[in-house]
């Protein structure tokens, strides 16, 4: 195996600039193979859905993404950044551009809304803390949670934890934000004001953006690209217009069927 870790810059001539870019890629758990030999790429500032049944292995993808999991077989690439193998201090270069959002929030509990989204651009990317704190309270302003600065998230509903998981993403101004399904946990009036605010978001930036996500009409309205998987590999790919309004694989239409 090749040791190069750095491929041919992400920028090429006029064309689009491709920040993601998964080739062959293989994961095993034991004898079970969760992604067989996926091929797909994502074009910066994109938003690229990835649906499918449960198990099909969407968010072993972001978990890649992440670095928070390794490929058997494959390249993946980030803003032309190859990621396994790479140099600890690489990982951590490609980490700093991705944000991601986790089905259960996972906030710091022990500290107030404004530390939480403070923490890391402070010991990560080495900003002072009132930079930092500025830049987390217009955040704040922005996902309408401007008076909860010094509020623990324990004290906020699933959608404000949610709301501040996402400005804690933002904060680190990443070029990629990674989605996993994050309206699943919260009760289902709160799911709405989420999805409002991820549908701003994905209109008012020029972030990357990549979902898992189980709610048809958001990934609809957002998504440039969706990806319909089945057991580890894409089935079938395409605009939202066409996966939800004339799908050519039988699965897909079982799916769709299944979850509307
Ligand atoms: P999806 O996001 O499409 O529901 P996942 O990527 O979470 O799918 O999981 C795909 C498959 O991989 C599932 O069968 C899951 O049980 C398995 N899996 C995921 N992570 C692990 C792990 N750390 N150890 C063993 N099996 C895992």
């Amino acid at each position: 195996m090749s040791v190069e870790t750095r491929t041919q810059p992400a920028e090429t001539g006029t064309g689009p600039t491709e920040l993601i870019r998964l080739e062959g890629v293989t994961k095993r758990f034991g004898d079970q193979t969760v992604l067989d030999g996926l091929d797909f790429s994502v074009d910066a500032g994109k938003h690229v859905t990835l649906i499918g049944p449960s198990g099909s292995g969407k968010t072993t993808i972001l978990r890649l993404l992440m670095t928070l999991t390794r490929p058997d077989e494959g390249t993946v690439t980030v803003d032309g950044e190859r990621l396994f193998p790479a140099p600890e201090k690489q990982l951590r270069e490609v980490r700093k551009k991705i944000g991601m959002v986790f089905q259960q929030f996972n906030l710091f509990p022990n500290m107030t809304v404004l530390r939480n989204i403070t923490e890391a651009p402070v010991t990560v990317l080495g900003l002072g803390r009132d930079e930092a704190e500025a830049r987390a309270r217009e955040l704040l302003d922005l996902v309408g949670l401007g008076d909860k600065c010094d509020a623990r998230p324990t004290r906020l509903s699933g959608g404000q934890q949610q709301r501040v998981a996402i400005a804690r993403a933002l904060a680190m101004r990443p070029k990629v934000l990674l989605l996993d399904e994050v309206t699943s946990a919260l009760d289902p009036e709160l799911v709405a004001g989420v999805l409002d605010l991820l549908r701003d978001i994905a209109r008012s930036t020029d972030i990357t953006m990549l979902c898992v996500t189980h709610e048809m009409g958001f990934a609809r309205d957002i998504s440039d690209q969706v990806l319909m998987f089945d057991s580890g590999r894409v089935i079938e790919s395409g605009p939202p217009e066409k996966i939800f309004g004339d799908p050519e694989h039988e699965r897909t239409r079982e799916f769709l069927g299944a979850v509307r």
